[in-house]
């Protein structure tokens, strides 16, 4: 039976598009099992661009508790949060994933540095360790803080090379062009930021499968589809995967916690994920 009511405080998430967000069903899921589904609801709704100042003043007048920002939002909200109530590493990454509204004053967060960070921990200690960081867009700079704030060293590769400068002058890091690719090979993590093998241009990659080896880590941002051309032959080079879904899992891990201060079920938001991200793959592949 359903337990939400009128003291039930609304999460939502913002995009355009956004009916593909996993993020109700992980976050509504995980109330259920912690058995705080009358006090939270996640929701999700497809925003414009030029409506994100409507939304901003809706979570204000409404007391909606957090907004969770895809994209193209995670920029463009920044306009219309007060700049002392930006978190200094959204600040620094430039981009706002999570608003917690703490008795209407609205706090800015980016947890994606979280999604990255946290499952490469488990794998590897970061420290002293060199990474290649593929692309330069919102995901590269989220990449490119978690890796500078553990201590390891990046290179950043990147169509447009000034892009490339523009982060590593920013976290400290070395930006080369893609004709210098091949010096990945020496690397020990290798980390995809661009949408090269994402639907529905799965048949691309952007690393030429001889560069990786077994003695390397490649972490696909991309989600869907659950394994990409580069996931695949890295495994087939001998490499340890990681897969984009586990980012999705610990930013939104991050954002359970900020909006409901509450210790995250991490096992059951990863088997809705697995189980989400799979199925619709599945689905795609018979249909
Ligand atoms: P973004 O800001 O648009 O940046 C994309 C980057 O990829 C840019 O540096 C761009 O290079 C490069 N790129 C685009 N097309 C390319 C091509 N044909 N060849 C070479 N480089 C190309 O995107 P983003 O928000 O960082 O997202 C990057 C990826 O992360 C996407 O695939 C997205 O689905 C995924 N993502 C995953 C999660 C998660 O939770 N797992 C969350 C958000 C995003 P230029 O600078 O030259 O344009």
């Amino acid at each position: 039976m359903l337990r939400i009511n009128a003291k039930t405080k609304i999460c939502m998430i913002i995009g355009d598009p956004v009916e593909h967000s996993l993020s109700p069903a992980m976050h509504n899921r995980a109330y259920e099992v912690l058995g705080i589904d009358d006090e939270f609801v996640f929701i999700g709704a497809r925003v414009k661009i030029e409506d994100v100042k409507d939304v901003v003043r809706a979570v204000k007048v409404m007391g909606i508790r957090g907004l969770t920002c895809t994209i193209p939002h995670k920029v463009e909200i920044m306009k219309y949060l007060d700049k002392k109530y930006i978190d200094p590493v959204a600040l620094k990454i430039g981009a706002v994933n999570t608003i917690v509204n703490d008795n209407g004053v609205l706090k800015g967060f980016n947890t994606d540095w979280q999604g990255v960070l946290a499952p490469l921990e488990k794998e590897i200690d970061l420290e002293g360790k060199s990474v290649a960081i593929l692309g330069a867009g919102g995901v590269a700079r989220a990449m490119a803080y978690a890796v500078s704030f553990s201590g390891a060293f990046f290179t950043v590769f990147n169509r447009t090379l000034e892009k490339a400068e523009d982060l590593s002058r920013d976290f400290g890091g070395q930006a080369r062009s893609y004709k210098d690719i091949a010096c990945v090979q020496d690397m020990d993590i290798i980390l995809n930021a661009t949408p090269l093998g994402m639907a529905p241009r799965e048949n691309e990659t952007p690393l030429p499968k001889k560069y990786i080896s077994k003695k390397q880590i490649v972490f696909d941002a991309i989600y869907a589809p659950y394994e990409t051309r580069l996931l695949l032959e890295a495994k087939q080079q001998g490499a340890k995967v990681m897969h984009g879904a586990e980012m999705l899992l610990y930013q939104g891990i991050a954002q359970f916690e900020l909006y409901t201060g509450r210790k995250a079920p991490e096992s059951i938001m990863r088997e809705v994920l697995e189980k989400n991200v799979i199925a619709s793959e599945a689905k795609q592949s018979s249909g």
